[in-house]
């Protein structure tokens, strides 16, 4: 299997190349050239199996020779036996039409740890026997960053820096990045919200030398081998579905367009999938293209849903390649437009393929927090803000056979659960001594200059 970029397609990568590069060079990003599609045999078979056995099976398909057979199964045995749930990511029935997958039983709650886990191991196997270094610089809305210490924490031949937003993120997301003290790892402070936290990781990629010399990965979404692995549980959830496994709807707390990306490579591999719905909450660009057409950035607005507020959905141009029948020329026209103007438009087919392959809806704050305080008084499940808009958006568009993504625990968002259900959430208990723990955090303003020289310093010490 080989990748070229959204941006140029006469150039291929090997896998070992894409998941060290993160991000193309000419600003792209990965993808494979051919997505592997299954056989209705090949695809009910992978749904009799266990988390591990699916995950080494889609894995193998997109990995090919980079690792062998022993040492895939053992990575993926390493990253999710720690989990706390035998079947990784539990689907749970809420009622005749609704299910949710539960996918924040990893070390720091959230979603991002499926991903991270393994993505990390990858990265450390391949550096490991080529001998070489990497620094990663990742910027998180919140969740990404906890997962990323948590997950790179003492690997050897990788040094990572994590910005985020000063004072834009809640504590508890803060603690599980703050908390882990490792010789490798540097969480930042920056003062900005999460965009230019984002684009300052873009500039530096972009600054050719600078990420020459510190050998700069990225492991935001943007790197394929997250998009790869969050495909897994898509067909975890149809193996613990109980009904017709036809045209199910997976609902998705969208931010950076990484998850539902996922779910749209399930479907095309095959994986019985009817809509893919976008749920976002005000910060709703993707909802706004869907209905018009047009992609517009506007300011990022902070909301009870932090992990996403985000204005630019990098993944998209995953998308958009697709949309745009895998030409490269035009993609990058439309990059480029919204690089000038802060928007593109797609044309009418375009548009309407959109359309067909994916929904989208939006929840305001107090629907958030309404749908927290229905769902517990109907059924006593505690949701987290996010999936709480997973539930809103199907309500409101009364689908059958959806299945919401519950992107994080609710005791990751306590204030605003509290607010909703007059109950606190308790993290699980392995999780509950880093209230206690020292916090190791460093704070630097949103500028260049000062973040890139503190990497230098940083990376070869
Ligand atoms: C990151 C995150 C999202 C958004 O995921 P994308 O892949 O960026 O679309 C949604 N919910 C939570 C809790 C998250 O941490």
């Amino acid at each position: 299997m080989l990748y070229f970029s959204t941006r140029n397609t006469e150039k291929k990568f090997t896998f070992e190349e894409i998941i060290l590069n993160g991000l193309a060079e000419d600003g792209g990003l990965y993808i494979p050239e051919k997505i592997p599609t299954l056989t209705v045999n090949d695809i009910n078979r992978l749904l009799s199996y266990d988390y591990e056995t699916i995950a080494y099976e889609i894995i193998i398909k997109f990995t090919g020779q980079t690792f062998t057979s022993d040492v895939l199964k053992k990575m993926i045995h390493d990253s999710y036996s720690s989990f706390r749930s035998d079947v990784v990511t539990p689907l749970i029935k809420i009622d005749d039409s609704l299910s949710i997958l539960e996918l924040f039983h990893g070390p720091t709650l959230a979603f991002k740890d499926l991903a991270m886990q393994l993505l990390s191991r990858m990265i450390e196997e391949i550096l490991s026997r080529n001998k070489s270094k990497a620094s990663i610089i990742c910027a998180t809305s919140g969740d990404t960053g906890g997962a990323a210490v948590t997950s790179f924490a003492n690997k050897r031949n990788i040094k990572l820096f994590v910005l985020y937003p000063k004072d834009r993120i809640s504590e508890v997301q803060r603690r599980f990045m703050s908390t882990v003290h490792a010789d490798n790892v540097k969480v930042i402070s920056i003062d900005g919200n999460f965009d230019d936290c984002q684009n300052i990781v873009k500039t530096l990629f972009n600054d050719r030398e600078f990420s020459k010399k510190v050998s700069l990965t990225a492991v935001n979404s943007i790197n394929w081998a997250r998009i790869m692995i969050q495909i897994i549980y898509y067909f975890s959830a149809l193996s613990q579905y109980i009904g017709e496994k036809k045209n199910i709807n997976f609902i998705v707390p969208t931010g950076n367009f990484g998850d539902i990306f996922a779910g749209y490579i399930a479907k095309k591999m095959g994986l019985p999938i009817h809509k893919l719905v976008i749920a976002t909450n005000i910060n709703n660009i993707l909802e706004r293209c869907l209905k018009t057409g047009i992609y517009e950035v506007f300011e990022s607005i902070q909301t009870n849903s932090p992990s996403m507020d985000i204005q630019i959905s990098s993944n998209f141009e995953r998308l958009l390649f697709d949309l745009l029948d895998m030409n490269s020329e035009n993609v990058e026209k439309k990059m480029s437009d919204l690089n000038k103007y802060g928007k593109f438009e797609l044309g009418l087919s375009e548009a309407e393929s959109f359309k067909n392959l994916f929904d989208a809806g939006s929840l305001k704050e107090d629907e958030t927090i309404n749908i927290i305080k229905d769902v517990y008084e109907h059924t006593n499940n505690i949701i987290d803000p996010h999936t709480a808009i997973g539930v809103g958006v199907h309500n409101k568009n009364s689908y059958e056979n959806s299945i919401v993504l519950s992107t994080a625990h609710a005791a990751k968002f306590p204030n605003t659960v509290e607010k909703a259900i007059g109950v606190y959430p308790e993290l699980p208990i392995k999780s509950d001594d880093i209230y206690q723990m020292q916090e190791n955090i460093i704070n630097l303003k949103s500028d260049i200059d000062e973040i890139s020289s503190y990497i230098k310093k940083n990376f070869s010490e």
